[in-house]
């Protein structure tokens, strides 16, 4: 846990968020910012700044979160097509230094 990362505090549930699935190594929820009709988080509930910093030991919890994505794509309406980004560095977009994928799914919304 750092105590200065928001994504830490809404692990913590010390900040609200909309919850979609949570596991032993993962949480799932709803980004507060939506780029798409659905774009969910899905994050590791250790903290890791991005995938510059993930180590072999971090191996089982990567393929988790693809193993997430995968079921997350179950649930949404047809089609069952989706994107899955992750933003490393402040040059590629990065904004919150806790390692992250966005799910896109849908349509986007207006101005993405
Ligand atoms: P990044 O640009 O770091 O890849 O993505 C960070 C994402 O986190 C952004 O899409 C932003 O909307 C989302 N976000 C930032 N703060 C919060 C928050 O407090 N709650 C939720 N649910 N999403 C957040
Ligand atoms: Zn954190």
């Amino acid at each position: 846990m750092n105590s200065e990362c928001i994504f830490c505090k809404i692990i913590a549930k010390q900040v609200p968020s909309t919850i979609i699935d949570e596991t032993d190594d993962l949480l799932v929820i709803k980004d507060i910012y939506p780029k798409a009709s659905i774009h969910y988080l899905i994050i590791p509930k250790k903290h890791i700044s991005n995938v510059r910093d993930f180590s072999k030991d971090d191996r089982a919890m990567a393929g988790d979160m693809i193993l997430m994505a995968q079921k997350l794509s179950q649930e949404i309406p047809d089609p069952k097509a989706f994107r899955l980004i992750m933003n490393n560095g402040p040059e590629a977009g990065q904004c919150v230094f806790h390692a992250h994928m966005h799910f896109l799914a849908g349509h986007r919304l207006p101005g993405f």
